[in-house]
């Protein structure tokens, strides 16, 4: 059995401590956590490097059945998990319980992807030799994740690196130890060998940074400015790299547009999991002839957003994980009450029975594409509308960020839909759709600033999480 090295973490000298609260009542404390040390780190390497080559020599058969363990679990500890990430995270349950399946459903698509690993036989421009081109693990990858998704993120890396034959170090955010905690447990359960699956809690600068100095490979997800430090350090070690970062994503609402299912799309991909995710729709772009009526209507829907306790079935809207993200996104709703129009909805902190951080849905109008609001990542329960003239200018300011994570349109004109789809510069488009809300067995992934590397997810997992051998065979 396979043990989180996390269990043993707080022997290390110099091993701290988290205590982690409710964000939906700070006066609840959840757990405490031990970290791990740098000492850790490098004996979660060795083992990982013992046991890989055992676990690649595993048949393809066993590795699909300990995935397909792996899903069930977590489909059997959904309620339990559920409760967990709604407690230190501040997820609503059912959304909680969405990305637990998610999460499942992961891990039982590479269950099949475990089995179906090919390579290619070429002939040879020389006679007599054949070619045979094989797919071969990576070796002990470290994988290093965000708060936001604190399982269908981390599954999304496990499962496809435990399918094609790796080792795993994970480094989750410290901000969510519980949810991480259970998710080892599950990989203990499922029978893998010891030593394949390695969990180290702690901080992104020392024992995140730490995986990076031993890792073979690093799969990060997480903000852009994390990102670009981590791939300069893998780019010194010539490490392979695959980075999943922030979004400044793009609803279009043309004057076409089916109105109550635009205004639906817009509350849903602006504010649902209080704006914490990266394909959120920060920027609503509406061309002139619908902009007065959808700006009202849209306006009445956020104010009439439930912001709660989240472990509250009627709460739509939970708090923002901590105070850290409480205070940045407090600060952009005044960067933004100091450079935009008007507030529609929102605007500020809200003070509920249980202490927490709450934040009112808010929602701008009379808002630039210039301005720090629309430029810069907020990541909360924020979105503003910049107002456009038409299609072409929509598309225009759609495209002008350095972000090119997610996009979106609502239209009836499949001319317009198709023009969009082909011209704006973003690895995923959504006609008539939130900017959030993905399938599990696609590739996920933008461009620019929001992505660097191979795709995650889907087949085309295997590009990052496998490694080409070329053989010649004289036969
Ligand atoms: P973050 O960049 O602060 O941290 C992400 C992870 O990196 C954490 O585990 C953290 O401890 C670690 N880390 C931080 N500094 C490090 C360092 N110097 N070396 C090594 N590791 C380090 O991001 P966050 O606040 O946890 O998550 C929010 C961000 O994640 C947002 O920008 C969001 O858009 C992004 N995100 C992107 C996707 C995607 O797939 N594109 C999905 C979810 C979240």
């Amino acid at each position: 059995m396979s043990k989180p090295s996390n269990i043993e973490a707080g022997r290390g000298a110099g091993a701290s401590v988290l205590e982690i609260r409710n964000p939906s009542d700070l006066d609840e404390v959840v757990g405490t956590y031990a970290c791990a040390t740098v000492a850790v780190v490098e004996e979660a390497f060795a083992a990982a490097r013992q046991a890989q080559q055992g676990w690649w020599s595993f048949t393809l058969e066993q590795r699909s059945n300990v995935l397909e363990s792996i899903s069930q679990l977590i489909f059997a500890r959904q309620a339990d998990l559920a409760k967990i990430m709604s407690a230190e995270g501040g997820k609503t349950v059912p959304d909680a319980l969405a990305e637990i399946l998610r999460a499942g459903n992961i891990a039982r698509f590479f269950a099949g992807e475990a089995l179906r690993l090919g390579g290619e036989k070429l002939g040879s421009v020389r006679p007599g030799v054949d070619v045979e081109i094989a797919r071969e693990p990576v070796g002990a990858v470290g994988l290093i994740t965000p708060w936001n998704f604190p399982i269908a993120v981390p599954l999304w890396k496990i499962a496809p690196a435990l399918a094609f034959g790796n080792a795993i170090i994970w480094k989750p955010s410290e901000k969510v130890p519980g949810t991480s905690t259970a998710i080892a447990e599950i990989m203990a359960d499922a029978g893998l060998p010891a030593g394949v699956f390695n969990m180290v809690i702690g901080s992104g600068p020392d024992i995140g940074a730490a995986v990076i100095e031993h890792a073979d490979a690093i799969s990060f997800t997480g903000s852009s400015a994390t990102g670009r430090k981590i791939a300069v350090r893998c780019a010194e070690r010539l490490i392979r790299v695959q980075l999943e970062m922030g979004g400044k994503n793009p609803l279009v609402v043309l004057d076409d547009a089916e109105f109550q299912s635009a205004v639906n799309t817009a509350v849903n991909g602006a504010f649902f999991q209080a704006g914490q995710r990266c394909t959120a729709s920060s920027r609503l772009i509406v061309t002139e002839g619908i902009h007065d009526r959808f700006a009202a209507a849209l306006a009445e829907q956020v104010q009439g957003l439930r912001v709660g306790n989240a472990a509250e079935s009627t709460t739509q809207i939970g708090p923002v994980i901590d105070q850290l993200q409480f205070d940045k996104v407090s600060r952009y709703i005044e960067i933004g009450r100091q450079q935009s129009g008007d507030i529609l909805a929102g605007g500020g902190a809200l003070t509920l029975p249980s202490r927490g951080w709450y934040i009112a849905p808010t929602l701008f109008s009379g808002t630039t594409n210039d301005q720090r609001i629309n430029r810069e990542e907020v990541f909360g329960p924020v979105a503003s509308i910049i107002r456009v003239k038409d299609y072409d200018e929509a598309l225009f300011v759609a495209n002008q960020t350095e972000y090119g994570l997610s996009a979106g349109i609502c239209t009836t004109s499949s001319k317009l839909a198709k023009h969009f789809q082909t011209h704006v510069d973003a690895g995923m488009t959504m006609l008539n759709l939130p900017t959030a809300g993905v399938d599990y067995h696609v590739p996920f992934g933008g461009r620019k600033h929001s992505s660097y590397g191979p795709r995650e997810q889907g087949q085309y997992a295997v590009e990052f999480y496998t490694t080409v051998k070329t053989s010649y065979l004289m036969v």
